[in-house]
C-alpha cells in the first residue's frame, strides 16, 4: 500500500446481473443487480439473514448461483466453465472469523496460496508478504502463529494474506465483527487506506460510520433484494424507503 493518491493497484469492475440463489425452496436471492466502478467502495448493510454472505460468496464461487450473472473484471465468475483458481487470484476475501491455518506462521499463512496455488516463485511471494504485513503495522510478526496474536491482528495478517494474492477486489463480509472494540480501529484504518489506495471494495459492515465516511454508496439488502441505494450520506442520512429506515433507527 502506498500512500499517494495514485491507485496501487490494477482494480476491476463487478457487474452482478439478476442474481439468484436459493437452498432448497428458501430463495434467499431474489434477482440481485448490482455495478461496481473500479476503484469504487461498496457497503452492503441490511439486517441478518437478508442475504449479504450470499452474495459475496456468490462473487467468488464458494456458493454457486442458480441464476443471472457476474463479471468480476472481464472474467465471468458464474460461468460454470471458468477457471476457479484464476477467477479467485483476482478476489480476495475476508470473512468475519479471519480463518488463518493455525499450524503455519503468520508469514507462511500469506504465501502458501501465491506458491501453491498460483505456482508464483517462492522468493518474490516472501518479498510481497512482508511489505504487506508491513503495511498492516505486522512487519516484525512473519514468524508468530495465529494464536499468539490478538484478533484484531489475525485480521490485519488475512487482509495482508489477501492482499499477496494481488486481487483486483476485496470483498469484506463483516470483517470488525468478531473483534474487541479496541482493536476494531486498527482493521477499519487498513481498510480505509486500502480504499484510498483505489481498491474496489464491497464490504458488508455494520460500521456505519465507517460507511458513512468511506462507502461510494451504500447498498440496503433485505429479504434477498436490493432495497435502496445511494451516495452513503443519502442513504445513511436520509434514507427513502422505511424498510431502511427501520433498520438504521435500530443499529444507529
Ligand atoms: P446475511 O449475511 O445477510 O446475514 P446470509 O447470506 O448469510 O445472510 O443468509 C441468507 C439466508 O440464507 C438466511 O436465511 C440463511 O439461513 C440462508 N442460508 C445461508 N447459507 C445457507 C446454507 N449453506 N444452507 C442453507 N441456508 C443457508
Ligand atoms: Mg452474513
Amino acid at each position: 500500500m502506498t500512500t499517494t493518491n495514485q491507485p496501487a493497484f490494477k482494480a476491476a469492475g463487478v457487474s452482478i446481473k439478476d442474481l439468484r440463489k436459493s437452498y432448497g425452496t428458501n430463495e434467499v436471492l431474489k434477482g440481485i443487480n448490482l455495478d461496481i466502478q473500479p476503484g469504487e467502495v461498496v457497503c452492503l448493510i441490511g439486517p441478518s439473514g437478508s442475504g449479504k454472505s450470499t452474495v459475496l460468496r456468490c462473487v467468488n464461487r464458494l456458493e454457486t448461483a442458480n441464476g443471472g450473472t457476474i463479471e468480476v473484471g472481464g472474467f465471468e465468475t458464474t460461468d460454470p466453465e471458468v477457471d476457479i483458481d484464476k477467477m479467485r487470484q483476482k478476489v480476495g476475501m475476508v470473512f468475519q472469523q479471519f480463518n488463518l491455518f493455525p499450524h503455519l506462521t503468520v508469514l507462511e499463512n500469506c504465501t502458501i496460496s501465491p506458491v501453491k496455488v498460483l505456482k508464483k516463485s517462492a522468493a518474490e511471494t516472501k518479498a510481497k508478504a512482508l511489505k504487506n504485513l508491513a503495511a498492516v503495522g505486522l512487519g516484525d510478526f512473519g514468524h508468530r502463529y495465529p494464536d499468539q496474536l490478538s484478533g484484531g491482528q489475525q485480521q490485519r495478517v488475512a487482509i495482508a494474506r489477501a492482499l499477496t494474492m494481488d486481487p483486483e477486489l476485496m470483498l469484506f463480509d463483516e470483517p470488525t465483527s468478531a473483534l474487541d472494540p479496541e482493536t476494531v480501529g486498527d482493521v477499519l484504518a487498513i481498510m480505509r487506506r486500502l480504499a484510498q489506495d483505489g481498491m474496489t471494495m464491497l464490504v458488508v459492515t455494520h460500521e456505519m460510520a465507517f460507511a458513512r465516511e468511506v462507502a461510494d454508496r451504500v447498498v440496503f439488502m433485505d429479504q434477498g433484494i436490493v432495497v435502496e441505494q445511494g451516495p452513503a450520506e443519502q442513504v445513511i442520512a436520509n434514507p427513502q424507503q422505511p424498510r431502511t429506515q427501520d433498520f438504521l433507527k435500530r443499529v444507529l
